[in-house]
């Protein structure tokens, strides 16, 4: 029987999503890796209670996080059966539609019928009337938005969402989208964006201005760059990290510049007594822009010693100077 440690949300800071009435943790969990079939479920129940413990009540998924395809939300539905339930009330639960998911043309991209489809199916997996937030998970310039924008509206009318959100969308799209939501009375809640240190892109294309005159929010994923933004890499690539184990960072990408950089990196957070995991979820926060920094972890010690970083968000301009110097 799982009792959540009754300081939870004396430890963790929450901050309001755009306009909306939501409060987010600056800090979110997502369930893309380490949750799927081939992973072990007892690991995964730590992780998330682990997460809960910490004040962490926003447990991000898509469709297809796995492996296989559907797996993660099936494993989350499992941990929310076995004890996560009573808690149901306390969690912001999210998930996607928008990358390729089943055969066929029905089952990728933009469309009203894939979107409305796999939210169903979704659900089922996850045993849940609805969730908290349903994304578009990345553009599709082959659908029109309007389509697209108005099957979110419809979803969230039908209550199997509550807000709508979208993902990997640029600063233009983003304005386009949060129109036809507004139109269509059901503003857009956040956008969910790649961002952390070694990728600035949101920076030059303007959307962090555009998130708040649209009034959403806007949560990081791969804050730690998939793990290169922190020690793990710093003394060889470890038989147990992504970079061993997964296509989706690969061992080239780690070359002896990049890893130059990162020590670096780490001598600056050693400098501020953090790690540089916690650095870097800090230099993402440190000003009140993002709303969420949203992780990955394998292990349940991972996600203790992230949440640290929450004591310490402040920089000084030569800590912010040299650090622009090393990624430069
Ligand atoms: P991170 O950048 O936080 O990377 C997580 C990985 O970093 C962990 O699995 C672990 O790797 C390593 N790590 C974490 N903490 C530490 C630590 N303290 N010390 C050393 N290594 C650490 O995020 P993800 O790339 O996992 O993405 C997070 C979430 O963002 C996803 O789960 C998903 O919800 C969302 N996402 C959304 C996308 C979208 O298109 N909307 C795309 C990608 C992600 P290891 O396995 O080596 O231990």
């Amino acid at each position: 029987m799982y009792t959540p440690a009754s300081d939870r949300y004396e430890k963790m800071k929450y901050l309001r999503c755009g306009k909306s009435g939501i409060l987010l943790p600056r800090i979110s969990l997502g369930l893309w890796h380490n949750f799927g079939s081939v992973d072990r479920f007892e690991n995964m129940v730590e992780m998330v209670h682990t997460a809960f413990d910490a004040g962490i009540t926003h447990f991000d998924l898509a469709n297809n996080y796995g492996p296989v395809y559907g797996s993660a939300e099936e494993n989350f539905g499992r941990i929310l059966e076995r004890d996560m339930r009573p808690f149901r009330d306390e969690m912001i639960i999210s998930t996607k539609a928008g990358y390729d998911m089943w055969p066929g043309p029905y089952g990728d991209h933009g469309s009203r019928k894939y979107l409305i489809a796999s939210l169903d199916q979704s659900l089922k997996r996850m045993g849940l009337d609805y969730v908290d937030i349903f994304y578009h998970h990345r553009p599709d310039p082959e659908t029109p938005l309007e389509e697209t924008m108005e099957a979110l509206s419809d979803i969230v009318r039908s209550g199997k969402a509550l807000y709508a959100g979208i993902s990997n969308y640029n600063s233009e799209d983003t304005r386009k989208a949060a129109d036809i939501l507004r139109a269509n009375h059901t503003p857009l809640l956040l956008n969910q964006v790649n961002y952390n240190m070694l990728d600035r892109w949101t920076e030059e294309d303007g959307l962090q201005d555009t998130c708040e005159e649209v009034g959403a929010g806007m949560i990081c994923f791969s804050p730690l760059a998939q793990g290169v933004l922190t020690d793990r890499y710093l003394k060889g690539i470890p038989e147990d990290s992504r970079a061993k184990r997964n296509f989706f960072l690969h061992e080239s990408s780690l070359t002896p510049e990049l890893l130059d950089k990162v020590s670096r990196l780490n001598d600056i957070a050693a400098g501020r007594g953090q790690t540089l995991a916690e650095m870097s979820l800090a230099w993402i926060l440190r000003r009140d822009r993002v709303t969420s920094v949203l992780i990955g972890a394998s292990r349940p010690e991972q996600i203790l010693t992230n949440v640290k970083f929450l004591s310490n968000l402040e920089f000084t301009d030569d800590e912010l100077a040299e650090i622009d110097s090393i990624l430069a």
